[in-house]
């Protein structure tokens, strides 16, 4: 006999909800012949599966930083019931239609614009949904959530419109969420709203927010906070709109030069230690060069794998740090003359890679120096990712960081040790993203352009002193000064769950449902994705994937990541407790 049927309410339908769906359905159907559940899916934006980040209506200047080739979603197999059945989905790769070998062995490595993965999420999502809804198994809501409350077994989620569902199993894959604005930006807030010839963005995107100024006509000093990815789409959009454009002049390096609108632009970019982000080698060939073998990111497994249950190990990343230095000193061994001139054994050079990962300020003839002006830093690092020019120590690091991290988050989530080694951990990836999460080469490429041309101006670029003028943002280093009319911050939110202020968290953090992990992180959760609570007089069903959960789970925010087994865990985990 059928048991009655369960309502699973999937908040949030970007890529993860997404994959939550899926594996739902997979689950089920590897258990049951008719599927005994109901589906209640709520999205506050527009498209399911892109989600807000990769919806197919945004400019194309929102580039993805992970290249085509590394973009390994998996195909979605078909999910058979007694009465109906679910197609089968193909792969990025396949759904591209490309030949796989020139994926794979190319020239120059492509990166798609975020709507273009986009298209292929949507496109994916109603693959699925269609038939779920003719066989009235899902319900999509395109509302936003406001609160999740439990009462006696059920759990109640009322949407902004004041609409009350019921679900007995509720799993929130909401992504990132707004956090409280910092005093900086609170501060600008005020100085903005009492100053007619101000502008101030507090968030970069939509980008369209920022596109509806006039900045073909309109001469403008746009002061940039932060120097990111976030960064980097929006001077693309500001140029483009501006009406310049971008002209390769060498097909090999993707060098280019900038021509700019008739009218002026300046774009002044800062933050607080002024680094730019490092590109990512310009094609599979330069990329094997940082690519570990097999055996190397093996027993850099068994070694995380030793440590991961240690509830006692009290020395913060130093494992981490262990371990991967082996992995690097080989590769960069194996750079020889590709490398910088140096006759260090692989000891020493493991010496090395440690101190530059247990001290940002460490200094080597190895490494890079941050004392050079930004564009020259810029220049190393495309030299570097081009290997036209000898392959600096903490360039290698870097791209073989990118190489082990998906072994490093698959061992580091729900392993037994203690917050503040884990915590130590995730600021130590953080630090390295600005290598392994670097942007294509065609991106710092614009850059250099746009500062040749004189517009991207670099001199403030680190942690200049900011006064709030009539005129609008003045920065100031080094003696010199310049004001901005237009202030855009292109900082991401922190994903500190005790920042959030959408009324989603903030409730169920008042209602002792959720907890963080720690001070700085993200929500408590076992490996089914299960929140752990407070309240211990009370089990809940309801369940965090994501970014919300960084701290439980670390490795959340890269797109792979939302089709790994996380999901899966999650998916199964409902399915038994049917
Ligand atoms: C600007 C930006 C650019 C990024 N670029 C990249 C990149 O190039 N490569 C990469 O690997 N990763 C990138 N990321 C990381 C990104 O988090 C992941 O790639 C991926 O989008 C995570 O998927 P998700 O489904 O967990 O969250 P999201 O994609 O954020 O989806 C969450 C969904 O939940 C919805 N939602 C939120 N709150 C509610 C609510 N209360 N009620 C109803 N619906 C709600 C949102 O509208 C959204 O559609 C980027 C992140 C940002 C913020």
């Amino acid at each position: 006999m059928l048991k009655p049927t369960k309502t699973i309410a999937i908040i949030g339908c970007g890529p993860r909800g997404l994959s939550a769906l899926e594996n739902l359905f997979i689950s089920l159907s590897h258990n049951s012949i008719k599927p005994i559940i109901n589906v209640l899916l709520f999205e506050k934006e527009t498209q399911c599966g892109s989600g807000f980040i990769y919806r197919t209506n945004q400019p194309d200047a929102n580039w993805l930083n992970i290249s085509e080739r590394a973009l390994t979603i998996a195909q979605r197999p078909e999910i058979s019931f007694e009465t109906f059945k679910i197609d089968g989905f193909p792969s990025y790769h396949d759904w591209t239609g490309k030949n796989k070998d020139a994926i794979i062995n190319n020239e120059l490595e492509i990166f798609p614009k975020r709507s273009k993965i986009g298209d292929y999420l949507r496109a994916r999502f109603t693959s699925i949904a269609s038939v779920l809804e003719q066989n009235n198994l899902l319900n999509c809501i395109f509302e936003e959530v406001e609160t999740v409350d439990y009462n006696k077994n059920n759990f109640s989620i009322k949407t902004k419109n004041n609409t009350i569902y019921s679900a007995d199993e509720v799993v929130l894959t909401i992504g990132h969420q707004n956090t409280k604005p910092s005093k900086q930006i609170i501060e600008w807030e005020d100085f903005n709203a009492s100053n007619k010839k101000t502008n101030l963005f507090k968030t970069s995107y939509p980008l369209e927010n920022i596109l509806s100024l006039n900045f073909k006509d309109k001469e403008h000093t746009v002061g940039l906070r932060g120097f990111g990815l976030a960064m980097i789409d929006v001077a693309r959009a500001l140029t483009e709109a501006n009406g310049g454009f971008f002209e390769i002049t060498d097909k090999k390096t993707q060098a280019m030069k900038y021509h700019s609108g008739k009218t002026k632009l300046s774009l002044v970019p800062f933050s607080l230690d002024g680094l730019p982000m490092v590109s990512k080698p310009l094609n599979s060939k330069i990329d094997a060069l940082f690519t570990p073998p097999d055996g190397l990111i093996l027993t850099f497994e068994s070694k995380l794998l030793q440590v991961r249950d240690n509830t006692n190990y009290n020395n913060g990343s130093d494992f981490l740090v262990e371990a991967i230095a082996d992995v690097a000193a080989n590769q960069y061994l194996a750079l020889s003359n590709k490398a910088y001139t140096h006759n260090y054994s692989a000891n020493h050079l493991k010496q090395v890679i440690s101190n530059y990962l247990n001290n940002e300020d460490f200094k080597h003839d190895l490494i890079l120096s941050q004392k050079h002006a930004t564009e020259v830093t810029m220049k190393h690092f495309i030299d570097m990712a081009t290997a036209t020019q000898p392959i600096s120590l903490d360039y290698c690091i870097g791209q073989v960081w990118r190489h082990c991290e998906p072994t490093l988050y698959k061992m580091m989530s729900h392993s037994k040790l203690k917050d503040e080694v884990i915590s130590a951990v995730i600021k130590l990836d953080e630090r390295m993203k600005r290598y392994a999460f670097g942007p294509p080469i065609e991106s710092l490429q614009q850059l250099l352009a746009l500062s040749y041309e004189g517009i991207l101006d670099l001199n403030f670029v680190n942690n200049p002193e900011i006064k709030l003028l009539e005129k609008g943002w003045q920065l100031s280093k080094d003696e010199q000064t310049i004001t901005c009319n237009v202030m855009i911050n292109s900082v991401l939110d922190s994903p500190k769950i005790e920042e959030v202020t959408s009324t989603i968290i903030t409730n169920l953090l008042k209602d002792n449902i959720i907890q963080p992990v720690h001070k700085a992180l993200g929500i408590a959760t076992q490996e089914n994705g299960l929140v752990i609570s407070n309240n211990n007089k009370q089990k809940h069903n309801i369940a965090v994937l994501g970014r919300l959960a960084k701290g439980s789970v670390v490795g959340v925010d890269a797109i792979l990541e939302c089709f790994g087994p996380r999901i899966k865990n999650w998916a199964d985990g409902v399915v038994e407790r049917l």
